[in-house]
């Protein structure tokens, strides 16, 4: 079990306890104060504002920065990954919450992507539950290019992404424990993903539930799982010629079961035994 679970689970996982999705929860002091710290101050400009933010991720390390950006991260993002199905055991507990069906998930442009790809390409992360309360008055972060999703086309989309596009989901708490948003992210042009990269901090992703196990009669050794895992998780062994998943490293993220051409890989049966 997580920390997250251990504080905010009630014996589940966090991001399936419906109070953290609630909209008693969404109202409370904690979430108002901290959502119009970050869509007022954090991301006024919404995704306008962050494009040339590639360039600043790319340049040399500024004193103190490293501490100044994992700061900023454990304030204001918390990241952690989920698989594809428990994206949709998300959506689907949306539907309990709300009698507003049809505005329970707002997509909305992702940042990372609008900077890196254009605006074509944006529409990825969701406002879930009772977010919209929030990010309709922020209009400069929606950027217009928003929509209104009901829980089962939500599930339609992020079913299709996941088949076609190499995505890390993540739960991402808009105040912790309120589960506020889903990312979709690109780690190409993921903001965060690459400042850890550039930083060498471990905030803002949380590792998943789940880690990946290797069906040996089945992997062929073609080593396109360790070319594709984001978090260095994945080898193929130079005497077996087979792909080992090192556990502790592994975020359950998924990319890899996805991508492999021999289905040898399956990323949401094992749970992580340990406590992380
Ligand atoms: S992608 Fe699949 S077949 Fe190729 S090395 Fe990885 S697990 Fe084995
Ligand atoms: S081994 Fe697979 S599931 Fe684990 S972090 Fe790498 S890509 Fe994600």
């Amino acid at each position: 079990m997580c920390d997250y679970c251990v504080q905010h689970g009630a014996g589940k996982r966090w991001y399936l306890n419906a109070r953290n999705l609630s909209k008693e929860l969404a109202q409370s002091d904690l979430v108002r104060t901290f959502a119009e710290q970050y869509f007022s101050e954090i991301v006024p400009e919404g995704p306008d504002g962050f494009s040339d933010k590639i360039s600043r991720v790319a340049r040399p390390v500024l004193p103190d920065e490293r501490k100044r950006v994992e700061n900023r991260y454990r304030k204001y993002l918390h990241h952690q990954v989920v698989t594809t199905s428990e994206v949709i055991e998300i959506l689907n507990l949306c539907n309990t919450q709300t009698e507003e069906h049809q505005r329970s998930v707002v997509r909305f442009p992702c940042i990372c992507r609008y900077s890196a790809l254009g605006k074509e390409k944006t529409l990825h992360c969701f406002g879930i539950a009772f977010t919209d309360i929030y990010t309709r008055r922020f209009p400069k972060y929606l950027g217009g290019r928003h929509e209104y999703l009901d829980p089962t086309e939500a599930i339609e989309i992020v079913t299709k992404m996941a088949e076609e596009e190499s995505v890390v989901h993540a739960v991402s708490a808009v105040g912790v424990p309120y589960i506020g948003m889903l990312c979709n992210c690109d780690m190409n042009v993921c903001h965060p993903y690459l400042h850890r990269l550039r930083l060498g901090i471990s905030e803002p992703f949380h590792k998943g539930h789940y880690v990946t196990t290797v069906d040996e009669k089945k992997c062929v050794g073609c080593g396109e799982c360790e070319q594709a895992c984001p978090f260095g998780a994945i080898q193929v062994d130079s005497r077996s010629g087979i792909a080992r998943v090192n556990i502790e490293l592994c975020y359950g993220c998924g990319v890899c079961s996805r991508i492999c051409p021999e289905q040898a890989l399956e990323s949401e049966k094992e749970l992580r035994s340990s406590d992380f």
